[in-house]
């Protein structure tokens, strides 16, 4: 570091900001070594502190990670849900038929589904292992 100097730029940790930012060098303990530093982004003025020597701390924005994989549980575990808690027996699924909520169906390509909510006089959504589907019924 040949051109350190006051009032010259450098690249600082900061205590405030707890990021090495760019310090404007306020005093010279030597010639050589830097004293206090200014924080061009909080103007904190503190000892200049070399970045490579501070350890980064173990970073604190591990929240988003965990609200995705929360989303994407879903489906088959509300399926398993569905199906433990629904007393009754399955029956095959067929557009004239009528079933209540809770009950349980066979549909002949998706497999078995519970239906999870009413949504017409003529519309059911039924939860199967891998999705969620509307159907007709009671036609
Ligand atoms: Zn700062």
């Amino acid at each position: 570091m040949a051109d350190i100097s006051v009032g010259k730029e450098v690249l600082s940790h900061c205590n405030k900001c707890k990021l090495a930012l760019a310090h404007i060098v306020v005093t010279m303990k030597t010639k050589s070594t830097l004293g206090k530093v200014e924080c061009k982004t909080c103007g904190n003025t503190h000892a200049y502190k070399d970045p490579s020597k501070v350890k980064a701390k173990k970073s604190q924005t591990g929240g988003t990670k965990r609200a995705k994989s929360a989303t994407k549980q879903s489906i088959s575990d509300l399926w398993l849900v569905a199906v433990n808690q629904a007393s009754s027996k399955s029956q095959p699924y067929s557009i004239r038929a009528c079933f209540k909520l809770g009950d349980i169906i066979d549909h002949p390509k998706f497999g078995p589904g519970v239906i999870e909510r009413l949504i017409d006089a003529d519309k059911i959504e039924v939860i199967f292992r891998h999705e969620i589907k509307t159907l007709m019924h009671n036609k």
